[in-house]
This record gives C-alpha cells, structure tokens and sequence, in this order.
C-alpha cells in the first residue's frame, strides 16, 4: 500500500540530491527547488517499468533532468541499480536519470511544481480493459487536467500501446481534453524521441519480438501538446 513509500508533501520537499548528486553536490537539492537559477526535473516517465526509455533518453537530452515513477518496489530498485551501473561504468554519463517508486495517478502534484514538465510519457501503460476499471487508466479526462497543470505551454505527452481499445481510449481523451492539441503528423515523424518510444522500452522491445512470426500487432501512438 502507499503507506510504503515515503510521499513528499510539496514539489520543495523532493530531495534532488539524492536523485542527481553530480547536480547537487552539495547536498542541497531539496532547499534549492525554488530557486528559477537552478536545473529542475523537465521529463517524467510514468509508470517506466524496467527503464529503458529513461537510459535511451539520458544522452539524447544530457542535459535534463528526467525521472521515471514505478509502482513496483522491486521494479523501481531494479531501475535505480541499473542507473547506479551505468553512471559507475560511463564516468560524466547518466547523471542527470533517476527513478521514484510511487503512484503516478495519486502524487503527480506532489513531485512537479505548475508548468514544471515539458515532456510526459506513457508508454504501453497496463489496459485495464473492464469498463469498471477504466477509471484505473492513467489517461483519463480527469488525469489530464493534473497533467496540463504541471506541462509547460508547448509541452508534450507522449503515449504508444499495442491494445487497440486503450490507443483509441488515450487518443480520444487527449482529442476531447481543452488543454491538449494534436501535433501534426510531419513534425511527429521528425522528433527523434518518437522512434525511442518503441525501440527503448523494454515492452516495446517485447512487442516486436513477439512480432516475428506474425505480423506486428497494430501500435497506436500519439503526441499532444499541451496548449494551456
Ligand atoms: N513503460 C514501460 C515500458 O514501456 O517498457 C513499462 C510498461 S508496463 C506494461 C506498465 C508499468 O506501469 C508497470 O511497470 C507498472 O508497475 C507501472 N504502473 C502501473 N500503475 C502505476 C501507477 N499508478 N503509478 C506508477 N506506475 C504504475
């Protein structure tokens, strides 16, 4: 249960210190939240599973701070091993990657401050197919207003699945929500995060193998922006 995890009670009290020491080498990440002159957290990945889009992204982008928030306990100190790894085996590399055990659909506003994010993803997220459930998805009408109160004007969701009726489910709620527009198809095809969405994760990865015999399931991404 949460009770499990510890929850900050503001963005101010999430100590960046412990998530990006050579950012914060002083220890004074959680003090310094408020201060514009210093680098905050600019992506989230929710619900990252094992961690492989935050690895494909942290030399696309060196220089932002990004984290992935898991639900699993044994998943999330997976990631937060495989991060300490790497950062031990590429000196100046993957720093600026880190990992939270939480429930995204409870605390986003706990982590990130207003217009904090400029790019959220939700990759393969579990279906949750009975209707009963459905307020169990983390792309909800609801959901999405948590999510445009912590993106930046501009900023831009990412989802991808290979569940048909959870790609029409996202899309729908992304089309309907006031705060979010589609992103036109030439400038998706030219975001080099876009390829990564399928090729870094790790359920990706799993969706293509499966794919080898048969013919890849259908994959339904989309990109919205956020125009709040
Ligand atoms: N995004 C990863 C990928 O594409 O490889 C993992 C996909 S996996 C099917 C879905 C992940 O979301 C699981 O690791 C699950 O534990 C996590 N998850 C589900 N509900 C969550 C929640 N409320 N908060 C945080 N993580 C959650």
């Amino acid at each position: 249960s949460d009770s499990h995890f510890p929850i900050p009670i503001s963005p101010d009290e999430v100590d960046l210190s412990q998530h990006y020491p050579r950012y914060f080498p002083s220890g004074e990440g959680g003090a310094l939240q408020g201060d514009a002159a210093v680098p905050r957290i600019r992506f989230a990945d929710v619900g990252c599973g094992f961690g492989g889009l935050l690895v494909g992204l942290s030399t696309l982008f060196p220089d932002t701070l990004m984290i992935g928030m898991e639900l699993r306990d044994k998943v999330t100190e997976y990631v937060k091993e495989r991060i300490l790894a790497l950062r031990a085996s590429n000196p100046g590399k993957y720093d600026n990657i880190s990992v939270v055990r939480t429930n995204s659909m409870k605390y986003i506003p706990n982590y990130f401050r207003k217009a904090q994010l400029s790019k959220m993803f939700f990759l393969f997220p579990d279906p949750h197919f009975k209707e009963k459930n459905h307020r169990r998805r983390v792309i909800s009408m609801q959901l999405l207003d948590e999510y445009a109160y912590v993106m930046e004007v501009g900023g831009i969701i990412y989802t991808i699945t290979d569940v048909e009726e959870l790609g029409e489910w996202m899309r729908s709620c992304l089309e309907k929500h006031p705060l979010f527009e589609a992103i036109p198809e030439e400038e998706i095809k030219a975001d080099p995060v876009v390829k990564l969405l399928s090729t870094a994760t790790e359920e990706g990865q799993k969706v293509a193998r499966n794919g080898v015999d048969e013919p890849l399931p259908p994959r339904s991404s989309s990109s919205s922006r956020c125009s709040c």
